[in-house]
């Protein structure tokens, strides 16, 4: 009887989790967005203040994450701890999970949350979309000298559009975090599949590159670089 009871209070619990689980989510969409509008904000020449402004909102959707992440750790900790021990009584589950809860929170840094991965992204990636303006507005006010070398700049610029895999110009793109190379999202995930069905290690495809090992976790999507093959097809469609 009283070990159907306790059954039924660890399913409103799991419930309970999953429901956390549906703000994790949101939270993570919110960060994608808040990436793409700063980005938006550095394409447009926006002013610096709207800029850190959504780097604000990160740093904040950052610690609404590790807040969740604490609170679905005090109660997993709890309910595992009590599967096991299986007490005769229940203790006080909201006096338990909250006193974990703040035991966790007291250990918070700030350290913490610029180390959220979203936020490595997002800081990443506008940086390297601020030389790719940076780069852009120069490039209208050189003269007709060097406007040679700067052909060779972009012939150079345009290979990296290029996939290594497809070679066709990327759709999609994905960077990987430990060699910097880009790929076609969908080519580089079958080739790490191709690889992992015959028990072997995919190695990066760009020519030259020493990364032996390409793993699904080390790939984020490359917004910036999306960004630039638009605008170049934009460009060269203008043009024609
Ligand atoms: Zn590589």
């Amino acid at each position: 009887m009283m070990s159907g009871r306790t059954v039924v209070s660890f399913g409103a619990v799991d419930s309970c989790i999953s429901s956390l689980r549906n703000c994790q989510f949101y939270i993570s969409t919110g960060m994608d967005v808040a990436t793409k509008v700063a980005l938006d904000l550095v394409q447009n020449h926006n002013d610096a203040e709207e800029v850190n402004e959504m780097e604000n909102v990160m740093l904040e959707y950052a610690a609404m994450n590790r807040e969740l992440n604490h609170y679905v750790e005090a109660v997993t900790g709890i309910v595992n701890k009590m599967k096991q021990d299986k007490p005769d009584t229940l203790p006080d589950l909201k006096n338990v999970v909250e006193e974990k809860f703040e035991a966790l929170e007291s250990r918070n840094n700030n350290l913490d949350l610029q180390r959220n991965v979203k936020y490595v992204i997002f800081k990443d990636q506008l940086k390297q979309m601020k030389a790719q303006v940076h780069r852009q507005s120069h490039s209208d006010d050189i003269p007709a000298l060097e406007q040679v070398d700067e052909d060779i700049a972009v012939t150079e610029s345009q290979m990296n559009f290029i996939c290594p895999i497809t070679q066709e110009e990327m759709k999609k793109p994905v960077k990987n975090k430990i060699c910097g190379h880009a790929y076609e999202e969908a080519a580089i995930l079958e080739l790490i599949q191709h690889k992992e069905q015959r028990k072997k290690k995919a190695r990066c495809p760009r020519v030259g590159c020493n990364n032996l090992h390409v793993k699904k976790s080390d790939l984020v999507p490359d917004e910036v670089l999306k960004r630039a093959i638009s605008s170049q097809n934009k460009q060269s469609q203008s043009t024609r």
